[in-house]
């Protein structure tokens, strides 16, 4: 992933602090006007990138003289912890079941990666030593269950689909087969949409009803930016979400979506698509990701 754009631009700004001895509110505040334009370029949401802002200010300038950092390095710092608190602070997991299995529903958009992402997450738990089943609910595109089939193969991972049955017969299903099968994690593909409809939300609220899942994690696509952000807003607010899947971080320049999506939302991205390879899953760290962006 490479927010190349905004990592140069936030590079440029704290630059002209870094050479100083002492800084002044005046030099603290040109710097902050230049990091906010590269955020709202990067596509962060106004709001955050308001608050963000103001929060490290008044931290900048207030801030205490460390012997062991130059005033330039410590407002680096400053900005660094901001961003880290910003993407919620640290890593959040999945939530895991006292008593096995763990049931995980995959919501979001067509297109967004939501298939290709459960099989990912499938792998990522197989290679932990879990016994993962996968759950084909997408029955309104038959290429949808086969898509699914082809990745629970690739991972090596079963696929439990009963056809076009109705999602909520199937999951019944599927959660009986996992108990007798002593699979401990179900992660079940859900339909998605091309956009949020009624229908949809129906469904899906119908589905978490049924099967109680410990995790709702919503698939987002980045390079959608702010539409990734109230996507993620509309399934919250109808579905209630546990985290975020960001996917194709890979191909997002902005880097708009991974700044905004916890804080406008509340709930954390919890792991990062960075392929179209089936390995190319990580846990989302917040540190890790404020230190990348920062360059
Ligand atoms: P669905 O309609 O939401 O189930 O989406 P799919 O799983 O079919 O994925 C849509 C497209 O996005 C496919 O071509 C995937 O290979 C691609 N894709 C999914 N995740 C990533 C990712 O993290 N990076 C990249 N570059 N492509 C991805």
């Amino acid at each position: 992933m490479a927010f190349e754009g905004l990592t140069g631009k936030l590079q440029a700004a704290l630059k002209k602090l870094t050479g100083k001895g002492k800084l002044s509110e005046k030099d603290v505040k040109e710097a902050m006007r230049e990091v906010r334009l590269a955020l709202l370029e990067a596509d962060v949401n106004f709001v955050v990138v308001k608050d963000l802002v103001k929060k490290i200010t008044e931290r900048a300038v207030g801030q205490e003289i460390m012997q062991s950092l130059t005033p330039g390095q410590q407002v680096i710092k400053i900005v660094n912890e901001e961003l880290t608190a910003l993407m919620g602070g640290t890593q959040s997991k999945v939530n895991m079941a006292p008593n096995p299995p763990t049931v995980i529903m995959m919501v979001g958009l067509q297109g967004s990666g939501k298939t290709t992402t459960a099989g990912k997450l499938a792998g990522y738990f197989k290679k932990q030593g879990k016994n993962p089943l996968l759950v084909a609910c997408d029955i309104y595109r038959p290429a949808a269950i086969k898509q699914l089939q082809v990745v629970g193969q690739k991972v090596g991972v079963p696929v439990f689909e009963r056809g076009q049955k109705d999602p909520v017969q199937i999951a019944s299903e599927a959660l009986e087969f996992a108990k007798k099968e002593q699979r401990d994690i179900v992660i079940i593909d859900t339909a998605g949409r091309l956009h949020i409809n009624e229908e949809l939300m129906e469904e899906l609220s119908r589905l978490k009803s049924q099967v109680k899942p410990h995790e709702i994690l919503l698939v987002a696509d980045a390079m959608t930016g702010q539409d990734a952000v109230n996507v993620a807003k509309s399934f919250d607010e109808r579905l209630g979400l546990d985290g975020v899947i960001l996917t194709k971080l890979d191909g997002d320049t902005r880097g708009g979506a991974a700044l905004s999506i916890k804080a406008v939302t509340g709930k954390p991205i919890k792991f990062i698509g960075t392929g179209e390879k089936l390995e190319d899953l990580e846990p989302f760290h917040p540190d890790r990701m404020a230190s990348r962006i920062l360059g």
